[in-house]
């Protein structure tokens, strides 16, 4: 029996976890109901488990029983599925859409934690085919609390520790077609920042502008000065994103106002590119304002850094995926500025983090993540399983510790 012969043979199983999943969705770090059916199939399935690992995270371990020679080095590799859901009222009309108001699993991630399940499933069946170890992570919080790093900092990453990590993420992103697989070796997703920039001006009427210190016009300018950042100060080469997506001041046609507040992200793929606009939003806000006679104050939150994937482990994964859809399904994925906390994972282990094509444009799954219509494509997902099975094999199938190229 191929490995996707077996995924398929279970596929109802991963359907109706996604279903369960999808029914309950928990926002951020909330995840108390999923993590309990996480943990419970874990255990049904034989696999050891380890709860509240990070808050609401599910640890799961899984020892291949193969024979091993004494002495002989044990691989160990990582699994990692999110569960939280956004708070998105739902309008897909599924007969299982969200029974919680105003949440809903709009960015796939049951569909995320079904095709893990499915995957541990099939390999505690085969658990005597192979040695080594299997590690099943499912995190709390990807949608901005970064439940990664809380479950790194609570040893999700030890005993034992991973030799690589896989993740995968479903939707028509990366321009990856129904069914397919997309890699991308090295930086695939962006880090994503965000800052405030607070201005202080001097508030008046409207009809006597000279004396006061209007701030819209002072914040007017910070933001078109703010565009020379990428366009000037970054290099063509380097992809970055500097938006400011909120602009508030005043109550009135005729008040010039106190105050202007704005806000906005920051994207980029080079890790040491984040201080430097940093820098450069501070220098450019504080001096344009002073030109102004304004005060600009600036906040800057660094979020989740960029995810760069492991050259060799993706292109081994790859060729894993390949077995499963064959070559002409797995393509090459683009980047993209989005951000995803599996950057974490892959800072401190070497993976990779790919595309599962689950849109569908003749069954109407074609709203982008995020959206209150988005749907996958239930009958792919057995094979994200199966590629995940069929990684673990390969990595787990060779001889000796593993040695990166
Ligand atoms: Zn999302
Ligand atoms: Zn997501």
């Amino acid at each position: 029996m191929t490995v996707r012969e077996r995924a398929k043979a279970i596929e109802d199983k991963i359907i109706a976890w996604r279903r369960e999943v999808h029914r309950h969705p928990e926002l951020m770090l909330d995840t108390v109901k999923t993590a309990a059916l996480v943990s419970s199939a874990l255990r049904e399935m034989g696999i050891e488990v380890r709860e509240g690992v990070g808050g609401n995270g599910v640890v799961g371990l899984l020892r291949g029983e193969a024979p091993s020679t004494p002495g002989e080095a044990i691989r160990t590799i990582a699994l990692r599925a999110d569960m939280d859901a956004l708070p998105v009222k739902e309008e897909t009309g599924l007969p299982f859409a969200s029974e919680i108001p105003g949440l809903m699993h709009a960015c796939g991630h049951d569909a995320h934690v079904a095709m893990l399940l499915g995957a541990a499933k099939i390999l505690s069946d085969m658990r005597k085919e192979f040695r080594g170890n299997v590690k099943f992570i499912f995190q709390p919080g990807e949608e901005g609390a970064g439940g990664a790093r809380l479950m790194i900092e609570d040893g999700c990453l030890e005993d034992p520790r991973p030799d690589a990590i896989i993740g995968a993420h479903v939707g028509s992103l990366w321009n990856v077609g129904n069914g397919q697989a997309g890699f991308r070796p090295g930086p695939l997703m962006a880090a994503s920042d965000r800052f405030e920039i607070f201005i202080q001006g001097k508030g008046g009427h409207g009809a006597a502008p000279h004396a006061s210190v209007d701030p819209v016009v002072v914040g007017s300018h910070i933001v078109t000065a703010l565009q020379t950042i990428v366009s000037r100060a970054i290099s063509p080469t380097e992809p970055a994103v500097v938006t400011v997506g909120v602009i508030q001041a005043g109550t009135a046609n005729n008040i010039i106002p106190d105050t202007c507040t704005m806000k906005g992200t920051v994207r980029y793929m080079k890790r040491d590119l984040g201080p430097y606009i940093k820098k450069r939003i501070t220098e450019i806000a504080c001096g344009v304002a002073a030109a102004m006679r304004a005060e600009a104050k600036v906040t800057y939150h660094f979020g989740y850094p960029p995810l760069v994937n492991d050259e060799d482990l993706t292109n081994r994964v790859r060729a894993s995926a390949a077995k499963v859809v064959g070559e002409e399904n797995v393509v090459t994925a683009g980047m993209t500025m989005g951000g995803e906390d599996m950057a974490y994972y892959l800072e401190k282990i070497p993976g990779t983090f790919f595309a599962i094509g689950t849109g569908n444009e003749a069954k109407g799954i074609m709203y982008p993540n995020h959206h209150p219509k988005f749907d996958v494509d239930e009958d792919v997902l057995y094979i994200g399983s199966a590629i995940f099975v069929q990684a673990c094999l390969d990595f787990l199938g060779e001889e000796g510790p593993y040695l990166r190229k």
